[in-house]
């Protein structure tokens, strides 16, 4: 049985003080769920105080990014290890925002994806077809090919570890959702990937979110599909009652 994650993607939002604010208040609001897993993910700059109030509470914390290098002459980059000595468990790579507005390929998302697991984080890695890939009907052929370059080299043993985000990128931000039906036949075709490559006990135990404007009112539905296991939260993880609506709606299924 896969435990739901829901994990919050802050962005490039907040500041230090309403970053800590955030932290607090869904530490209090989440102190007694047990049922899902929770994570958020700040600024980089904000991940040591953030990790710092969730420290011992049910609320993991994730960066957005980090270089895949171990430390040296890398201006500007952070290395996985500087993430787990302040307190990361977690870490996004891959998002679209970085696959389509800073160029990431996916062979960089790999190096990115090897080191994080090398360093003992676990990696969110998001893929997702654009508006025109769905509209052409090449949908599971973006996400395969995402996958197979971002998963290069990766272990079974590894991949275990992993936590899938498919993110639709016209649903990232834009208030429209896939329907669950969507999301479902995108997931099981991504669970089928892994079972191809990996085995079925692997594809068994590795969670696949979903991502794309999900909130309280749609996350039920989307979340109850049986091969969607969590959602990666963008706009909803900036209220603490917003994401904590998303929480309980989806903590008895
Ligand atoms: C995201 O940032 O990964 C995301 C899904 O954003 P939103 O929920 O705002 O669409």
């Amino acid at each position: 049985m896969r435990r739901l994650l829901i994990a919050g993607n802050w962005k490039m939002n907040l500041k230090l003080d309403s970053a800590k604010a955030l932290a607090q208040g869904l530490k209090d609001a989440a102190a007694g769920v047990t049922e899902v897993d929770i994570a958020v993910c700040p600024s980089p700059i904000y991940v040591q105080p953030v990790a710092e109030i969730l420290s011992g509470s049910n609320i993991g914390v994730g960066a957005q990014n980090a270089y895949f290098e171990k430390a040296g002459a890398f201006t500007g980059e952070i290395e996985m290890a500087m993430l787990t000595d302040v307190g990361c468990q977690y870490v996004i790579l891959g998002h679209s925002e970085r696959r389509h507005i800073i160029g990431e390929s996916s062979e960089l998302i790999n190096l990115k994806v090897r080191a994080a697991l090398a360093a003992g984080l676990v990696p969110i890695v998001c893929i997702g077809e654009l508006l025109k890939e769905r509209e052409a009907n090449v949908t599971n052929d973006v996400n395969r090919r995402q996958l197979d370059g971002s998963f290069s080299g990766v272990s079974a043993e590894d991949m275990k570890k992993c936590v899938i985000a498919y993110e639709p990128v016209w649903a990232i931000g834009t208030g429209k959702v896939a329907t669950p039906d969507q999301a479902q036949e995108v997931h099981a075709d991504v669970r089928a990937w892994i079972a191809e490559r990996y085995g079925k006990e692997v594809a068994d135990v590795v969670r696949i979110q979903y991502g794309g404007s999900v909130k309280g009112s749609n996350a039920a539905e989307i979340l109850s599909k049986p091969d969607v296991d969590g959602a990666l939260v963008g706009g909803a993880s900036l209220k603490v009652d917003a994401f904590m609506e998303i929480i309980n709606n989806v903590k008895a299924l």
